[in-house]
C-alpha cells in the first residue's frame, strides 16, 4: 500500500517474500539427490528470514553443489574450481549488508579448494559455507575425493582407495579463529533446517558439513546411517541446534555438549561411529577480518584518490 509521509516522500510499499521469490532454474541434480533438500532449505531459511532476494548471494566453485547459484532467484557467482571462497570474502569486503551463502563439495573444498578453506575460516567474515560431503567426485563421474572412505572402489582406484579419508571437522577446529563449526545431514529435513538457520544467525563465519547422498556415484557411503538413527549422535545444549522434541525424539542416541569447548568439539570430530550431528563448536566473539576490510567503505570518491595519491608519494624518488 503506497501512503504520503509528512515531508510528502512516497513511502515504498510493503514486501513480502514467498518461496517463489527464492526460486530460479529447475534443479537438474538426479533423483535422489541430497542436494534437492539443502536448496529446499536454504529457500525456506531465506523465506522465512525474509531477505531480499537482491540482497542475498549465492556463490559456488565447480562440481554439482556448484549448480546451486542457477537455482536460486537470487544474485550468484559460478565461480572457478575450487574458487568460491575468495570469491565470496571478496563480495562480503565490498558490499558487507549482502547475505552471501556458499555452497561447495567435498573435491571443490577440501582438494583443490583445500588452501582457501583454511584462510576463509580465519578470516571469519560473515557468511555462510555448505560443504555438500558425498565422499565422490560426482560431476566428474566417480573419483576419489579426500573424504573418500580408504578402500572404497572409485573410476581413480579400482582396487580401493589406499589411504584414510581427510576428517573436515577436525581440520577445521584446528584453524585458528574458527567461529562454527556444524554437521548435518541431507535426510533429516528438520535437522538440516535448524542447523543451517544457526549457522546464518551466526555472525561470522559459519562451516557446515552436510553429509549428503549421492544415489549416482556413492549410494553405500550414507545408507546405514540413513537407515538406523542410532548411528548418529545428535548433539544437545542450550547454545546449540535447537530442536522440537518430536524431533529430538527421531534420535536414540543424544549428547549434552557445550559447543564452546573446543577440546571436547576436537574428541567428538573424531567420533566416526555414531557419527556427531549438530554444533560442534561456537565462539560468537571471534574477530572477523571484515572490521578491516570494511575501513574507507564510505569515504567519497575523491578522498580515495587523494589518499592513493599520498600512498603513492611515499615510494616516489
Ligand atoms: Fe547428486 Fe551424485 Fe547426481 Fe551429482 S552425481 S547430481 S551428487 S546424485
Amino acid at each position: 500500500m503506497f501512503g504520503l509521509k509528512e515531508d510528502w516522500s512516497l513511502d515504498a510499499p510493503p514486501r513480502y517474500f514467498t518461496l517463489e521469490d527464492y526460486t530460479g532454474n529447475e534443479a537438474r541434480w538426479c533423483p535422489g539427490c541430497g542436494g534437492h533438500s539443502v536448496l529446499g532449505v536454504v529457500q525456506r531459511i531465506c523465506r522465512d528470514k525474509q531477505l531480499p532476494p537482491e540482497k542475498t548471494v549465492s556463490v559456488s566453485g565447480i562440481g554439482c553443489s556448484s549448480r546451486f547459484p542457477h537455482y536460486m532467484a537470487t544474485y550468484g557467482f559460478h565461480g572457478l574450481h575450487g574458487r568460491a571462497l575468495p570469491i565470496a570474502c571478496g563480495i562480503k569486503s565490498r558490499r558487507p549488508d549482502l547475505n552471501v551463502w556458499v555452497s561447495s563439495g567435498d573435491g571443490d573444498c577440501f582438494s583443490i579448494g583445500a588452501g582457501h578453506w583454511v584462510h576463509a575460516i580465519r578470516y571469519n567474515m560473515d557468511m555462510v559455507l555448505m560443504v555438500f560431503d558425498n565422499a565422490i567426485y560426482g560431476l566428474t563421474k566417480a573419483q576419489t575425493s579426500p573424504t573418500t572412505h580408504q578402500g572404497t572402489k572409485t573410476n581413480t582406484h579400482p582396487l580401493g582407495a589406499p589411504l584414510p579419508s581427510i576428517n573436515p571437522l577436525t581440520v577445521t577446529l584446528g584453524v585458528s579463529n574458527v567461529s562454527f563449526v556444524a554437521q548435518t545431514v541431507d535426510w533429516n529435513v528438520p535437522h538440516l533446517y535448524a542447523t543451517l538457520k544457526t549457522a546464518y544467525e551466526h555472525k561470522g563465519f559459519s562451516f557446515v558439513r552436510i553429509l549428503q547422498r549421492c544415489p549416482q556415484f556413492s549410494e553405500h557411503t550414507y545408507e546405514e546411517y540413513k537407515k538406523d538413527a542410532s548411528r548418529l549422535k545428535l548433539l544437545k545444549h542450550e547454545k546449540g541446534i535447537q530442536l522440537d522434541d518430536k524431533i529430538t525424539a527421531r534420535f536414540p542416541v543424544q549428547h549434552e555438549h557445550d559447543p564452546s569447548d573446543k577440546a571436547k568439539a576436537l574428541t567428538l570430530a573424531n567420533d566416526l561411529d555414531p557419527i556427531p550431528i549438530g554444533l560442534l563448536y561456537w565462539d560468537p566473539d571471534a574477530p572477523s577480518y571484515s572490521d578491516f576490510t570494511r575501513l574507507g567503505l564510505e569515504m567519497p570518491v575523491d578522498k580515495k584518490i587523494a589518499a592513493l595519491n599520498d600512498a603513492l608519494d611515499h615510494f616516489a624518488i
